[in-house]
């Protein structure tokens, strides 16, 4: 199996190229079809095994192929995360991945200050990484709203219930 036989784009497959990916792992393998497919999944799978690109890459591509502006003060894509590290990581795979493609993206979490957060956050992202007690914030001063998000992602969503986020959740859910 190659990553060209599960359907991705020409601008995908060139900046996976360049990383040096040459086969799919499993979790990406599983996860990519249904995701590109617009199937809810829940992807299970240890540390290490690529479960970042598994929804990011088709992520990506349902940017591309339903295109929509990005909108202001809100993104298409929203990716949630129980820590700062992660958000960045997850923002850094994005970019990697989407070098090709012409997308905007950006993480947002806490223990920074917040002045300069929501003036970046008027013009709207494609694709925000954030901590929940951060994005509720933001959302509560109203710089930024959830109307315009497609697609929802929970990532360490077992590690995020048990730092005790599930209310920050329900409520961000709840606003999509
Ligand atoms: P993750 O599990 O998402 O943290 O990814 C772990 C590491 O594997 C990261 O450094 C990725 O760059 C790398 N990686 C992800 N998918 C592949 C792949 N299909 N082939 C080779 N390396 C990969």
């Amino acid at each position: 199996m190659n990553f060209d036989q599960l359907g991705l784009i020409e601008p995908i497959l060139r900046a996976l190229q360049e990383e040096g990916y040459s086969k799919p792992t499993p979790i990406q393998a599983e996860a990519i079809p249904s995701i590109l497919q617009g199937s809810d999944i829940i992807g299970c799978a240890q540390t290490g095994t690529g479960k970042t690109a598994a929804f990011a890459l088709p992520i990506l591509q349902r940017l591309h192929t339903h295109g929509r502006p990005t909108p202001r003060r809100s993104c298409r894509t929203l990716v949630l995360s129980p820590t700062r590290e992660l958000a960045s990581q997850i923002r850094e795979s994005f970019k990697t991945y989407g070098r090709y493609l012409p997308f905007t993206s950006t993480s947002i979490f806490g223990g920074v200050p917040i002045g300069r957060q929501i003036r970046d956050i008027g013009k709207g992202f494609d694709i925000i990484v954030a901590t929940p007690g951060r994005l509720l914030d933001l959302i509560n001063q109203r710089a930024l709203t959830l109307e315009a998000v497609e697609i929802l992602v929970l990532d360490e969503a077992d590690q995020m219930l048990d730092m005790g986020f599930i209310h920050d959740i329900r409520k961000i859910v709840g606003m999509i």
